[in-house]
């Protein structure tokens, strides 16, 4: 049987008739103002992001690849220094820190919730490295803690890339409940048209709650410039349209609808999965909720790419997040690895599959995709 609805792996067009008449007449206003760079949107968006979050200083840019390479270059990071980060990740947390003449250190991730090892961090610490890139992979918060803890310990910075994880809540021990992001000394995120807030074209955000960093964040992003035409640093241009900026302010008050509304389906998928051999289904730390950004399986003796190809004859797209290790990929090959250095993530990348997630996934369309993929596993 084939769905009779179009599946996707992301439905941005339903999330959209939902708040369309904001977003068009917002859109429409920004052309009707002309003012499409920096206009009151973006100030808007900025205050409601740091009063969603409870930090101090958001700097929206770009995309959140900028966001990474400017809150690298804010702290100071010069050519040699080490900056630790996981192997299983989007390529873009590697790739500024590449850009930038430092050398990314790859450590392995723990099998069960994706996040970064920080054992294995620990034992990759140099004289040289100065700072740590958790990745809240697929919309869970690393431990935070314990990294903070580990980066205290041996003075280094830490950078959060939380292009997954917007909206997530990490949990301290003592009670104190922090959003993904604020805790490091700086947050990255990216509002990718997919991400879970996603403007319609590129967009990225830095936070931090540190006065000095936030000026130095918002120097590099606006060319090195402290006044108008003078430049005391090398900087970049990274800045948020206002267009973008309409569509954030219409969706961030929805974002936790949304992350509702992922979790419900993650949920059902849990349910119909639960105690299959041949699936492992996400599992939820215990210091972090999580908003799926991605429902990832770990399939078992499972042949995934005759899985792929039969669900999508069947109309349910399903992808590989992420088929090659950062570590195999040519562009990052280096002495200091080779294949078999880090079992979890070659494992992860040959047995992971991601289902549709979004906040548009009906009862009935979950159900068939559970049923369909019971079926042919
Ligand atoms: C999407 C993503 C980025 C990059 O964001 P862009 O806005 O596409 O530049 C960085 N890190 C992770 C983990 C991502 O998922």
């Amino acid at each position: 049987m084939v769905s009779a609805k179009k599946i996707q792996m992301v439905d941005l067009k339903g999330q959209y008739e939902k708040i369309k008449t904001e977003v068009d007449e917002g859109i429409q206003n920004v052309i009707n103002s002309t003012a499409f760079i920096n206009g009151p949107s973006v100030k808007e968006f900025q205050a409601s992001f740091e009063k969603y979050l409870n930090a101090k200083h958001v700097i929206p840019c770009a995309n959140g690849t900028d966001a990474l390479q400017i809150a690298m270059m804010a702290l100071g990071l010069k050519a040699g220094d080490e900056v630790i980060t996981a192997s299983f990740t989007y390529v873009a947390t590697a790739e500024v820190i590449g850009l930038l003449g430092l050398t990314p250190v790859l450590v392995d991730v723990y099998p069960d919730t994706f996040d970064i090892d920080i054992e294995a961090i620990e034992r990759n610490i140099t004289p040289k490295t100065k700072a740590i890139v958790p990745v809240h992979l697929f919309g869970q918060c690393a431990d935070m803690e314990r990294i903070m803890a580990l980066a205290k310990k041996h003075n280094l910075f830490v950078i959060e890339d939380v292009a997954q994880a917007i909206g997530a809540d990490y949990t301290f021990k003592d009670g104190t409940v922090k959003k993904a992001g604020t805790i490091g000394h700086v947050g990255c995120t990216s509002f990718f048209p997919s991400k879970n807030l996603g403007c319609y074209g590129d967009g990225g955000a830095i936070y931090t709650n540190d006065d000095n960093l936030a000026t130095q964040l918002k120097m590099i992003a606006h060319h090195g410039q402290s006044v108008q035409y003078v430049h005391d640093v090398l900087g970049v241009n990274s800045r948020l349209d206002t267009i973008q900026a309409v569509v954030l302010n219409a969706k961030l008050k929805h974002l936790d609808e949304y992350a509702a509304a992922r979790n419900k389906v993650a949920d059902h998928y849990d349910k119909a999965f639960a105690n299959n051999p041949k699936l492992k289904t996400p599992v939820r730390a215990k210091f972090s909720n999580h908003v799926f950004h991605q429902y990832t399986l770990q399939l078992v003796n499972v042949d995934r790419a005759k899985l792929r190809e039969q669900l999508a004859e069947r109309g349910i797209p399903a992808m590989i997040y992420y088929p090659i290790p950062l570590h195999m990929q040519k562009a990052y090959t280096s002495d200091r690895y080779k294949q078999g250095d880090f079992p979890v993530t070659e494992k992860l990348c040959a047995s992971v599959l991601s289902l549709p997630m979004h906040t548009e996934l009906d009862e009935e369309t979950l159900s068939f995709i559970t049923k369909t993929v019971l079926e042919l596993i």
